[in-house]
């Protein structure tokens, strides 16, 4: 992917809304109780190796990814400390995530049975990092039964030479909705599970960042905190009160290219599907859905000069319409997400109107994009 660097859309990271969203999160926690920082798929769209850097900076003592490839991201850029991938990797990746010191979630016997000989294939690496993870209801990884667990753990003590068990985790499906219920039933499975254990590991972790901001008894002593450290409510806006004020880090500006008068049944972009109804000023935003500005964005608004503007006619792949108060010249400032003057678009408005959740829609925003620290 190319990056528009002569374009002036892009998206702005506010580093000290991080800081204060890690420091917040750490003045909450129990003195042995380790935050890490998640930061997969590219730091949730904010940049892997900046936020790496201000949540290291900010105390952070160890990084989840997703994939293999981010945590050797991470190692090829320097950085020593603890990683976690929390996506079962490929057993025949297990020698590299081992020679890296990257730590990998084991769900069933049957991958340390596939992960053994290549393990065995490179015998100079130091053992290879597990954090059993424990299905307790969200049905994704993870061993379902307690049988099956000490039968793994049994597994792995047999094979200490190339295996070191140094987590065991879960991972709650409705931490962040108002009803317990559902939520409570984890615990007490996961509970079960360690009552089984004959020791626990180094690190046992359950909390996201909805559970460390409303289950925090439950943490453990490490969490993976995600969504919050970039400013956003994991809830949306379910649970609108949070134990300490989140800043959102994100902002996604660009710039007028063109703007022009349109007259009374004048059409607007793909499938003419938006006609003026006057005379009506138009302005073209240079970005769209290849940059993960989405097509169902159509009617929604942007900010210019403190005004809402709607986005007219069909999102283009590169380039939409809204229809300005006003004539505005070319190289005027369009705020998409973030503030200007008095009024404000956050990520989760952008996400109700496209039937979403704000994590997609950070996600979404592609590697075009620069991303520029502020
Ligand atoms: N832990 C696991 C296993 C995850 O999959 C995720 C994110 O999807 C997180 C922690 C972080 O969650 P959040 O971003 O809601 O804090």
């Amino acid at each position: 992917m190319i990056t528009g660097t002569h374009r002036p859309s892009k998206v702005l990271v506010d580093e000290t809304a991080i800081l204060h969203n890690i420091q917040h999160a750490k003045a909450q926690l129990k003195d042995d109780t380790q935050l890490f920082a998640v930061i997969k798929a590219d730091a949730y769209g904010h940049g892997l190796l900046r936020v790496a850097r201000v949540t290291q900076a900010a105390g952070a003592t160890g990084f989840c990814v997703a994939i293999l490839d981010e945590a050797l991201a991470l190692r090829e850029a320097d950085y020593t400390i603890p990683i976690l991938v929390l996506g079962i990797i490929s057993p025949e990746t297990a020698a590299l995530a081992a020679t890296q010191t990257i730590s990998v979630p084991v769900g069933s016997k049957a991958w340390l049975e596939a992960a053994l000989p290549v393990l065995q294939a490179n015998p100079d690496q130091p053992r290879l990092r597990i954090h059993f993870a424990l299905d307790t209801g969200m049905g994704r990884i993870g061993f379902r039964e307690v049988a099956d667990l000490i039968d793994a753990v049994d597994y792995v003590k047999a094979h200490s030479q190339w295996f070191e068990i140094e987590g065991i985790f879960t991972h709650f499906a409705t931490a962040d909705e108002v009803d317990t219920t559902y939520f409570n039933s984890q615990v007490d499975k996961f509970h079960q599970y360690l009552a089984a254990l004959p020791e626990r590991p180094k690190y046992v972790h359950v909390s996201n960042s909805a559970t460390s901001l409303w289950h925090a008894a439950c943490n453990g002593n490490m969490i993976r905190f995600g969504v919050a450290l970039y400013g956003l409510n994991p809830s949306g806006r379910a649970i609108p009160e949070t134990p300490y004020q989140l800043e959102p880090a994100l902002q996604v500006v660009s710039e007028l290219v063109f703007s022009k008068i349109i007259h009374a049944g004048d059409a607007v972009s793909y499938g003419a599907t938006y006609h003026a109804k006057r005379d009506e000023w138009i302005g073209t935003v240079p970005m769209g859905y290849a940059d993960g500005w989405l097509r169902r964005l159509q009617g929604f608004h942007v900010l210019v000069d403190g005004q809402f503007c709607e986005i007219v006619g069909r999102v283009c792949m590169d380039q939409f319409m809204i229809r300005l108060p006003k004539d505005y010249a070319p190289g005027t400032p369009v705020v998409l997400v973030g503030t200007s003057g008095d009024e404000k678009i956050t990520l989760q408005d952008v996400a109700d109107y496209s039937d979403t959740i704000h994590y997609e829609i950070a996600c979404s925003l592609a590697e075009r994009l620069p991303r520029e620290s502020i």
